[in-house]
């Protein structure tokens, strides 16, 4: 049995990609700390497919260790996609940033999904139809005033992943490596990254997407040959498109 995991699988972009998935017939692995809502996502899948394996693991993965016992608890499964999208944001100007916030955030954004994306790769670089998504941002391949940081967390995880995919393509590795750069999207993101207890986008931005959208958008990056999938962050559009960070491959003898 082949199986996607899908990190910050509990709300926003990660529930919505999870019923995509299913709907795909893919057995699914999900992840993030609050079980209750995981539980919630897998009775909706269920009711929709029974035939599916839904696996559950609520973990912290801001703590390096959690990192590495989820990727060992699942060494028996036959692992087809694996999709980092746990991440958040904040709000502020670099000198007024919480810093126990920004540790966490750097942990998450950055460590775990550099962890996360080596080990897979270690595992699976030759085998047929795997593929890592990394999700990065619009404001992975432009800074936002207030969201310093998180942009550069975003663009690290652009670079990555943009480079490993260039990587893998000059080993003739059968693993693919791909980048979704969502724009705004309606989820619990800019409630986190602003610190408040409720917030909508509604009212507050002309445009944006809903997960829902942006869950397909991720199919249709999972179909295709492109390695990024990139929404405009003026316009909205969806583009699938060629890695944008120059890549310089040095001769080998
Ligand atoms: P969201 O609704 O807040 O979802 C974030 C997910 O990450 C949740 O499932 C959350 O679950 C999980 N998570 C947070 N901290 C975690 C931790 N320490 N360990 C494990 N899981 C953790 O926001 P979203 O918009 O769907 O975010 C998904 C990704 O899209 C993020 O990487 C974000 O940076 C990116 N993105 C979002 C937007 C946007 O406007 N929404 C735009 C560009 C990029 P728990 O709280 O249960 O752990």
């Amino acid at each position: 049995m082949k199986y996607t995991v899908i990190t910050g699988a509990s709300s926003g972009i990660g529930y919505e990609t999870a019923l995509a998935f299913a709907s795909r017939g893919k057995n699914l692995v999900l992840v993030a700390r609050r079980n209750v809502e995981l539980e919630k996502l897998k009775s909706e899948i269920v009711k929709i497919t029974s035939n599916l394996d839904v696996v559950i693991i609520a973990t912290d993965l801001s703590v390096t260790k959690n990192v590495y016992d989820l990727y060992e608890g699942l060494r028996d499964y036959q692992i087809e996609t694996w999709i980092n999208n746990a991440g958040f944001g904040n709000f502020a100007t670099v000198g007024n940033q919480n810093l126990n916030k920004i540790e966490t955030m750097l942990h998450l954004n950055i460590e775990a999904l550099t962890i996360l994306s080596t080990l897979y790769v270690r595992d699976y670089l030759n085998v047929e139809g795997s593929q890592l998504i990394n999700v990065s941002s619009a404001g992975g391949y432009r800074i936002i005033e207030d969201s310093v940081t998180y942009c550069a967390t975003k663009f690290y995880v652009s670079a990555f992943t943009e480079g490993l995919a260039q990587e893998l393509k000059g080993l003739g590795a059968k693993m693919k490596a791909k980048v979704l750069a969502p724009a705004s999207t309606e989820t619990e993101f800019a409630k986190h990254a602003f610190g408040l207890e409720e917030f909508s986008l509604k009212g507050v931005l002309p445009k944006y997407h809903t997960a829902k959208e942006m869950a397909a958008f991720m199919l249709k990056l999972y179909d295709s040959e492109k390695i990024l999938g990139y929404v405009s962050g003026i316009t909205y559009e969806f583009e699938l498109k060629d890695p944008v960070f120059p890549y310089v491959a040095i001769k080998k003898n």
